[in-house]
Order: structure tokens, then C-alpha cells, then sequence
């Protein structure tokens, strides 16, 4: 069957995966989804008896059919190469009674890796493809994280470009390091006056905006997106719970076609959606666990089927979490709506017009059927990062740390739990430090990075201790009505 995606709002058009990469959100402000996915389950035995590049290949082929064999296998072999600082890039590890799905061992130290490593590569075959030779110019907003793994994936890619707007004085010390020191003819970073929804909203805004896509094609310029909402993020993060499921079977902790558990902490949704997917494409999946921080606006959702973003907004200390828009839910919605679209534009409208939606009762059910949810406040969060040092050995950061704290506040339902374990503890320090009990005042970013490694015993990974030598290129810091005059110019100047 040929597979085609469409907007989560409309059926009229319909596209190939390497258009729906390329383009990154639907034109009418959907998000691109195919009815086809899980027509055909993949294959468990062959899962659990291949490796993670396998896998991968598998993976991708399936969701994405109209790349060759051959473009999958070289952008997997690209995006999976010596980057990272494991060839299992995923390692499944013991943490207590449950396990560790650790995401952290790429370029940038977060979860993020996994997918921009390899978007940068999809695009490129899809330009060169199906693109009419026009450049694309990535357009992102990022809580902290993406906006690093966006870079140094797409950092002198031929024929793109990269502008990454992070909310300023809302990121970590390193994380902002990360970013303005990235080096590249092609990158363009600025921090916005507003946090992580005010730069996501006006990102969304520059997408919509016809005249700016007027002006960017009279220079052969496309916008298109690295946000979890492009198909070709989304799909490289079904590949690792498979692959997390296939280490469980071969190290005898469970059996084939034996359920698990996994836990999530999540912000957009884009990595427990992954998550649905693998259970939609056949993996024996119990339950997903969407684990938030204080900003816990999909625990109230999962909870009452009221999704409310009327709410204080909470700075805490797992800032890639804090986000009340949760984008990558309207494409679970669809599905659980069983391709109800104009059901689902009216979810998204009455959360734009009114700041909140009601979904059915029949949707509420379906959602309850695979997912399960819980919070945990900082309090709760820094007291996990101490407990999981104590009693294991184990050093998480403080995002990990909110999905242990879920998963501990829970009774075990007797299946195997795979906690996602989403960045090195060494790019949050400071809160990773003081949650051991240390004075953190007065110590700069390197300064908490020296003495986590002292007292733990641990290394910090060279690409974060190496920042303290690199030179800082992007100083711009502006308010969200600059930012489509700032893209624009990024492109005149990348692509003259
Ligand atoms: C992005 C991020 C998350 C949240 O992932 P979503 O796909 O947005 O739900 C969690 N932890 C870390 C470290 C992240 O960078």
C-alpha cells in the first residue's frame, strides 16, 4: 500500500513522507499524520535479533516507504555513527527493579540526538529527491535542548540553513553555552524576551505568514521545521523503544510478546507519542506513563479529558519540560478520534480562542486504554535525584529524575518499567549538585560541573566540559515581534 500523510486537520491533501519532512507542519496549521501506520506490524522476533542501525532501518521503513532502502540505510548509518560515545547508542541499564533507557549518549547530551541526527539527513535525500532544489531553512523554538541538537545536526548541511530561538534567562547555564557557541556558515540563534510557549506560538505565527513565504521563495528559500511536530523527528524515536524491548528479550528479562511499561518525561509529547507509535507498529507495549513537572497541564488532561493552558506558567528545574501547549497531542487526538478532523479542529480551535478543550468521553477511554500519568514538583524531583544516588549508584538528571519520581509514587502492576532517561546530569549541574545536598551559590555552570565529578566519582562528557574554552558568537537577545524580521535576514544572508 502506498503510504500518505495529511494534516491532522483536513484530508484534502495528501503527501508523501519526504514532502511532509520537507514542508514540517501542514499548511493549515495541522499536524501531518497517515492512516496507514501499524496496516503492517513490524516483526518482533527479527526486532529482538538486530541491532539498534537494524532496527533503525526497519523502523524508518516502515513509516517512511517512499525513501529507498538505500537512502535509509546511508542516513542511518550517518546518524548513528561514532557521534556517539556507544555503538548500542541506546543502552538499555538496571535502575533498582526497573531499567534505564538511557538517550543521553549522542552529540548534545539529550534525547534529542537521536532524531536530529538524523533529520538533517532525511531532509537532505528529500531535497535532493523530491525538493525542487530550493533551500530550507530550519525554524525552531526550543526549551533548551532541541535547539543545541538542531544545530549540530544541521550546522553546514548544503542547502539549509538553522535559526534556533530559545527563551532567554530560561535555559541552563550550559544549555545557552551550547547554543552561542555553535559554530557554522549556516546557523542563525537569538534568545526571546518570553519563555518556550511565547516563542513556540510565534514560530507557528511565521509559518502561517504568507507574505514572509512570498519573500523566502522570491530567494528559492523554504521554511520548514526541527520541532517534534516534523514527521522526521518523530519517527527516528520509535526506533529506541523497540530496540529498548529487544535488549530486555535478549538479556532473558522478558519474554517475546511479554508487555512493559514505560515512563516518559514529557513536554511536547513528541517522545511518548513515539511511544504510541511503536505500540501501534506492534510492540507489546502495558502502559505509557506521561510524567510531567510542575507545569502539569497533561496530568490534569490524562486525569478530567480537560486540556487547560490557563494557568501560571512554572520555571522549574527541568526546563525542556516546561511547556503548557503540548503540540505533538494533536496528532493522538486524531488517532484517538479515529481520524475525526474536524473533531479535532475544533479541540484546536477552542484552545486557541478559549484556552482550553473537552474531549469525548469515547476519546477519554481510548486515552486511559495506553496511557497513564503523574507529576512531581522540584521538591519531589531533587529529592529523587538524592535517593537514586544513595541507594543505587545511579547519578539522573533532573528530567529523568520526574519520571523516576512518577514511577516510584506508583504500585507496580507486575510488568518490567523502562524509565527514559533524557539527558546527561551534566548539562543541569547546578540543580544535579544541590539536590545532593551542596552549596551550589556563588559557583558558575563549570564550577557545579567540577564538583558533581568530584563527589561522584563521575565524567563529565567532553563536549560539555569543553565549553568552558569556546568562544561566544551569538549575543542576540530579542522581543518576539523581531524574530520574523530575524529569520528573514538569516536567510538573505545564509543563502545570498
Ligand atoms: C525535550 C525534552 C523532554 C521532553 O520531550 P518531549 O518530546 O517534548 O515530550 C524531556 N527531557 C529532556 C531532557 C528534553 O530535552
Amino acid at each position: 500500500m502506498e503510504m500518505r500523510y495529511h494534516s491532522t486537520r483536513s484530508k484534502d491533501v495528501q503527501v508523501f513522507s519526504k514532502e511532509a519532512i520537507l514542508t514540517g507542519i501542514a499548511p493549515d496549521g495541522g499536524l501531518f499524520v497517515s492512516d496507514q501506520i501499524g496496516s503492517a506490524k513490524l516483526d518482533l522476533p527479527t526486532i529482538c535479533a538486530n541491532d539498534y542501525h537494524a532496527n533503525a532501518r526497519l523502523v524508518l521503513g516502515s513509516l517512511l516507504p517512499d525513501y529507498t532502502a538505500d537512502e535509509i540505510a546511508s542516513c542511518v548509518a550517518g546518524a548513528y555513527g561514532d557521534q556517539w560515545d556507544t555503538t548500542a547508542i541506546t543502552p538499555t541499564t538496571k535502575l533498582g527493579n526497573d531499567w534505564l533507557l538511557e538517550l543521553y549518549h549522542g552529540p548534545t547530551c539529550a534525547f534529542k540526538d537521536v532524531a536530529l541526527q538524523m533529520l538533517p539527513r532525511l531532509m537532505s535525500v528529500a531535497r535532493k529527491t523530491a525538493g525542487n532544489g530550493r533551500n530550507v531553512m530550519i525554524l525552531t523554538a526550543t526549551s533548551g535542548d532541541t535547539g543545541k541538537a538542531a544545530l549540530d545536526g544541521f550546522a553546514d548541511v548544503e542547502g539549509t540553513g538553522v535559526t534556533v530561538f530559545y527563551p532567554d534567562g530560561k535555559v541552563s547555564d550550559v544549555q545557552r553555552l551550547q547554543m552561542v557557541t555553535q559554530r557554522g556558515a549556516n546557523v542563525a540563534v537569538a534568545g526571546i524576551r518570553g519563555n518556550f510557549d511565547d516563542a513556540q506560538t510565534e514560530v507557528k505565527h511565521i509559518f502561517a505568514d504568507e507574505r514572509v513565504a512570498e519573500r523566502l521563495l522570491a530567494n528559492n528559500t523554504v521554511l520548514s521545521s526541527a520541532n517534534s511536530i516534523n514527521v522526521g523527528r518523530l519517527v527516528p524515536q520509535v526506533t529506541y523503544y523497540f530496540d529498548a524491548y529487544a535488549q530486555l528479550v535478549r538479556a532473558g528479562v522478558v519474554s517475546l510478546d511479554e508487555k512493559v511499561d514505560f515512563c516518559v518525561p514529557t513536554g511536547n509529547f513528541g517522545d511518548v507519542l513515539a511511544g504510541y507509535y511503536a505500540k501501534v507498529l506492534g510492540l507489546p507495549v502495558g502502559t505509557l506513563i506521561v510524567a510531567s513537572n510542575a507545569n502539569n497541564v497533561l496530568t490534569d488532561f490524562i486525569s478530567t479529558g480537560t486540556y487547560d493552558r490557563r494557568r501560571p506558567f512554572h520555571k522549574t528545574i527541568s526546563p525542556s519540560m516546561d511547556i503548557l501547549v503540548s503540540s505533538n497531542l494533536e496528532r493522538l487526538l486524531y488517532y484517538l478520534s479515529e481520524g475525526d478532523c474536524e473533531l479535532v479542529s475544533s479541540y484546536m480551535a477552542d484552545l486557541s480562542n478559549k484556552g482550553s478543550y473537552t474531549v469525548s468521553k469515547a476519546i477519554l477511554e481510548r486515552l486511559r486504554d495506553t496511557f497513564s500519568c503523574g507529576f512531581a514538583n522540584d521538591d519531589a524531583t531533587r529529592q529523587t535525584i538524592l535517593r537514586t544516588w544513595d541507594d543505587l549508584g545511579i547519578l539522573i538528571d533532573t528530567h529523568t529524575a520526574v519520571g523516576k519520581a512518577v514511577l516510584d509514587a506508583r504500585a507496580h502492576e507486575g510488568r518490567q518499567r523502562i524509565c527514559l532517561a533524557t539527558a546527561s546530569p551534566y548539562k543541569f549541574s547546578a540543580d544535579v549538585l544541590c539536590a545532593l545536598g551542596r552549596q551550589i551559590e556563588g559557583l558558575d555552570g563549570f564550577a557545579c560541573m567540577d564538583e558533581l565529578e568530584r563527589i561522584t566519582q563521575t565524567s563529565a562528557p567532553a563536549q560539555l566540559s569543553g565549553l568552558r574554552s569556546a568562544a561566544e558568537l551569538h549575543p542576540n537577545v530579542c522581543d518576539r515581534d523581531k524574530m520574523s524580521a530575524f529569520v528573514e535576514d538569516a536567510c538573505a544572508r545564509i543563502f545570498a
